[in-house]
């Protein structure tokens, strides 16, 4: 399995962290040994001294497609939750300069929080959802799925053009603004429409 990742697709984080705005959605993967084991820590990387939260929010695909059309988009997924693309910013910083693919910034192993998954039918006929990233008590990010610059179904036939959805892929829809570095000690929670969808102490 997979975790389909978008970038830049909140125009206040686009400009945190001035970035160039997109002409179109940006993709990029992240393996599935990727993946932070529920309840266990999450370790900074001895490599980075610079790792930022990048709180999200996640759909779970659950059948598998290719060639997606928009209006069918919303028969592939099953439910929603909340995670962290946990990102080490000075070594994606350098990769950036140099050009090259952000693979080791972004997909080394616990750099993906998986929250507890809420089925779709518990948001029937909501047509955006908040979410929010706590850190040490004190609310750091708030994601509105209305502030996005791609909107689900747009983004699910974009990818799918280009990488097959198979059941049990997750989709990272993008950071909002207030990203930001951790520490040792940090104890992280996701929420999302005020539902807690994981705790995390992160470890230095
Ligand atoms: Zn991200």
């Amino acid at each position: 399995m997979k975790l389909v990742c978008v970038g830049r697709n909140y125009a206040a984080h686009i400009e945190e962290l001035q970035n160039e705005r997109p002409d179109e959605p940006l993709l990029f993967i992240k393996p599935d040994s990727a993946i932070l084991p529920r309840e266990q820590d999450f370790y900074i990387p001895e490599f980075s001294q610079d790792v930022h939260y990048e709180a999200e929010l996640l759909v779970r695909i659950c059948k598998v497609g290719k060639h997606i059309a928009p209006r069918f988009a919303h028969t592939y997924y099953d439910a929603f939750s909340v995670g962290i693309d946990f990102t080490a910013r000075d070594l994606q910083a350098r990769l950036k300069a140099k050009g090259l693919p952000w693979e080791k910034a972004k997909g080394f192993d616990g750099a993906a929080v998986i929250g507890e998954w809420i089925p779709k039918s518990a948001f029937e006929g909501r047509d955006r959802l908040t979410f929010t990233l706590e850190k040490n008590g004190e609310v750091v990010q708030r994601g509105d799925t209305g502030l996005m610059l791609w909107e689900l179904h747009e983004l699910i036939a974009y990818m799918s053009t280009f990488f097959t959805l198979k059941k049990g892929d997750i989709i990272f829809t993008g950071t909002p603004e207030g990203v930001g570095r951790v520490a040792a000690n940090d104890y992280l929670v996701g929420s999302l429409e005020g539902t807690t969808v994981f705790t995390l102490n992160v470890s230095g």
